[in-house]
Order: structure tokens, then sequence, then C-alpha cells
């Protein structure tokens, strides 16, 4: 990064990365054995199946990380389970880490069930676990504590210590129910709580559904959303997939808008819309109007959190024609990119540029839309005309939300309902893509009907089956106790794949 730019334009401090702020890989991405580079061969839905859900552990932080491939554990790196490297962001999804278990939602047909979390510190019984939500205790094992609701989803505890609940009792959304510690019915395992959510979803019965994105939620509504944080909403210049000409040495004046999701308030001469890919990379891009060949404007004016970011500035054509692509990302100078936080990715917010030749003439055309602007052709000559708002069908109108959800065309893939947008939950094989991506979602599906709560379940229930690889299997002992694919799991697996070829 060549930051001492940013000192000669701007005079400000060198952009940093707390490491205490919280980070996540993306759902499935997996730990690997002996700190090789991580894998995503796990279960990356980013739904999220447990809405209302708190946070399993009393207080933050913590972190959910794998038990063996991480320091302390049987295929990790050297160091004790205590390492530094464990109590640290970000955290990595362990759902469908190698285990026996049967788990149809996993890319190898067997997992881990749920998730491996660390508490704040590497202490044994000291931090709390409380209920993720109101319930009943249905079952109490050597180490483990399930929470039953009303509706069904059950929660599994495993690795508790100082159990202060009994079977039967009714608990309610943040209840203690015991403390973290590395109780494995005998030998102990490294010092977490190991967290599944099982719920019934129709009609495919009771299945163990992915829990991290339901844990990503509810530990920032428990430790408040990150500082900087933002969601692109639209932009004047055309998107990088549509070819946006431009007169080699022309000007041409535009805004990106994003929305204010962090918990800071974004002042202009400190937050940025700053180069990426690389980072802070001089721009062929630059117009007159930029702050400084890596920075295209400040935001326009003060935005708080929920509101709407302005980002005015001009590209212009390079002269020597040709392709020029450039992505963007927001910076608080002097603290963090973006990407750091919240989002969005380095590697998402693009300009590009086709520099055309000068008397490059063009074919007469009525008005279409580029972006939110509109263009012709006009006895062989381009005419470039931004909206104030948006372009449909060649005409500048006003952005429309019929619906009245605050989503507008055509981020909202549905205008006629208000429970279609971005960011809704998104509700499996109902024929409605409430969250505006990827379309209807499957359901999750049990490949094993015939065996209901086969071997997983007894597995899971840890007080059952003491020194066996149950539930977490997460051993701190080498033992090279990796799974094999049980034959009725494998045909199960084929009739899932076949399944969801039709569907799609
Ligand atoms: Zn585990």
């Amino acid at each position: 990064m060549s930051r001492h730019l940013l000192l000669a334009v701007a005079t400000l401090a060198f952009p940093i990365t707390a490491s205490a702020q919280f980070s996540y890989e993306p759902p499935g991405t997996l730990m690997s054995p002996n700190g090789s580079a991580p894998t995503s061969r796990g279960y990356t839905d980013d739904r999220v199946f447990a809405p209302e859900m708190r946070f399993p552990m009393e207080s933050a932080p913590a972190f959910l990380n794998s038990q063996i491939y991480a320091p302390g554990g049987y295929m990790g790196p050297s160091g004790g389970q205590c390492d530094s490297r464990n109590y640290d962001y970000p955290w990595f999804d362990n759902y469908c880490e190698a285990r026996r278990w049967s788990m149809p939602l996993c890319p190898s047909g067997t997992g881990h069930q749920g998730q491996d979390i660390r508490p704040a510190t590497c202490e044994d019984d000291v931090h709390w676990i409380v209920a993720a939500e109101d319930g009943t205790i249905t079952n109490i094992g050597s180490y483990s504590v399930y929470v039953t609701t009303a509706d069904g989803t059950r929660y599994d505890y495993l690795h508790m210590g100082s159990v202060a609940v009994s079977v039967g009792q009714s608990v309610s959304q943040g209840q203690r129910l015991g403390r973290a510690s590395n109780e494995f019915g005998g030998t102990a395992t490294t010092i977490h709580l190991h967290f599944n959510i099982r719920q019934n979803v129709s009609p495919h019965g009771s299945v163990y559904v992915p829990t991290y994105t339901s844990l990503i939620d509810s530990y920032e509504e428990l430790s408040g959303p990150p500082a900087y944080r933002a969601q692109w909403v639209r932009q004047s210049f055309p998107l990088a997939s549509t070819r946006f000409d431009v007169t080699a040495g022309e000007e041409i004046a535009g805004f990106i808008e994003f929305t204010n999701q962090g918990a800071e308030t974004w002042r202009p001469g400190q937050v940025f819309l700053g180069t990426t890919e690389p980072r802070d990379g001089a721009s062929p891009l630059q117009a007159s109007d930029w702050v400084s060949s890596s920075r295209a404007a400040t935001v326009e004016s003060e935005t708080a959190p929920g509101e709407v970011g302005v980002f005015r500035f001009s590209v212009r054509a390079p002269d020597a024609p040709g392709d020029y692509p450039q992505f963007f990302n927001l910076v608080r100078e002097g603290e963090a990119w973006f990407s750091d936080q919240g989002g969005p990715v380095d590697d998402l917010i693009q300009v590009r540029v086709e520099s055309v030749e000068s008397g490059t003439s063009c074919e007469d055309s009525p008005w279409r839309c580029e972006g939110t602007s509109r263009v012709r052709c006009e006895g062989g000559v381009l005419e470039r005309e931004p909206c104030a708002s948006t372009c449909m069908d060649g005409a500048c109108v006003d952005r429309v939300d019929n619906d009245g959800d605050g989503s507008f065309v055509p981020e909202d893939c549905d205008d006629n309902d208000p429970n279609v947008q971005p960011g809704r939950p998104e509700i499996c094989e109902d024929g409605i893509d409430q969250d505006c991506r990827l379309g209807d979602a499957l359901c999750a599906v049990s490949p094993d009907a015939g065996t209901p709560d086969g071997g997983a379940d007894a597995g899971a229930d840890a007080g059952r089956d003491p020194g066996a690889t149950a539930g977490c299997g997460c051993r701190v002992a080498p033992n090279n106790d990796l799974p094999g694919i049980p034959a009725v799991v494998a045909l199960g697996l084929v009739a899932w794949r076949l399944r969801r070829r039709r569907r799609s």
C-alpha cells in the first residue's frame, strides 16, 4: 500500500486495521489443517435460520474457529489452545468441518453439526453461557444441555460446566445455563462451547441447520454494529457489465451512493471513496475534481447511521483508447477500510470506462439508459444526459417505490410486495424470492429419511456415549479420526443432489 500518498494529499494519519475489530470469513469458509490457506468447502448459504436468537455467550468478545485445525488442535499448527491466534478475529465457520456425522447440506455429506465458540478468554468454567431463546430444558447429559422452544427449535450446548438448570425447567432468553468449559465426558477437550441448532424444516423433519449466520447477527446485536459499514445503493455511472464509452480526455460527472450501516457518522474530510485492487492505487480515471489520485471523493455531507451518503466525482477517459476498470471502496482515513469491518468487499464497487478516440462517430440511435444516465447518438455525436433520479426505457424518471418498503426498482425485485426487498429474511421453497438474490431458496433436506435421527443425534447427545468422537469431535490429543461416508449416507446424498438439480 502506498500510504504515504495520503499524507501528501490530505495530511491525515495512516489507515490502520484494528485487530480488535469484529470480522468474519464468509459462511462456508473452513479452516484447513496446519494453518494452510482456508478452503471454501462448507455450506455457503447466507440465510439466517434463527433470526430471533440471542448470542449464546453472555458477553462479547467470543471467537468462532476450529478446535482441531487451530493451535492446540490435533491437526493445528504448534501452540496451545490458549494461543492468542485462537482469541482473535476473523471468525471461521466450522459447521461442515470434517466429522463422521451425516450432514446432508455439507458438500462431503458429513460434518460437524454445529459451531465451536471460544469464550472471551482461555479460562475454564468462568464465562457464562445463556439461553438463545425462551424455552424448556429438554435434556441434560454429562456435558450437554438442550433448550427446546415452543416452535420446536432445539438449541444444543455442549462442553458445559457448572450447569445451572434442570430438565423440565422453563428458561427465558439470556438466562444463564452454565459456563464454558472443557468437559467432554472424561477426556478433556479445549475450552469452548459447541453450539447446534436443530429445526423442523418442512417437509424434511428435524435437521441440524447452519448456525454461523445466526451467530453473526446475534453477535452484532450484542456488541453493536461495526464502526464503519456501508451498502451500495446506486451509481450514476453505468454498471461494469454495461459498456461505458467516453471520448479520450473527456470527463463525465457522476456519483455513487451508499447507506451508512455502521455505528459512526460519516463526515466530509474523514470518509472517502478510495481506489482498491490494489488499495490506494493511482487511478487512470482520475479527473480534475478528485481529492488525490487514489481518492475520488469525500462524502458530500454528514451522514448518520441509516442515512444515504453521496460521493460525487468525475471520471476522465485516459488518452490511450482501451478498457479501464477501477474498483473503489470506502475508507475512514486514519482508521480503517470498510472492507476490513462490515464491508463492502474491495472488489465489488466498480466504474469501468472504455476510452474511445475522439472523432469516432456513432450511428444515430434514440435515447437509451446507461446506468442512471441516458445517452443517444444524434448526427454522429454521442450525447449523454445524467438523470436526477434514474433512467428507465430511455427516459429520466423519478425512482419508484410502489410498495413503500423503502427499496427502489431495480434493487427491489418485486415493487408490489413490501415483504420483498434486499435484506429480507428468505423463506425457503415458497415460490417467492424475498431477499432478491438467487431466486427462491431451497429448504434443508434430510437424506436418510429411512433412519430418523440416526447416528447424528445420538452422537450429539454425548452424555450417552462418553469417550466416543461424539458431537463436537474436537479432540485435543493426536488422533486422526477423519470420517468415512457410510453407504446409506452416500445414497442419500445422491438423492439430494438429484432433487436439487430438479428444482434448480
Ligand atoms: Zn464442536
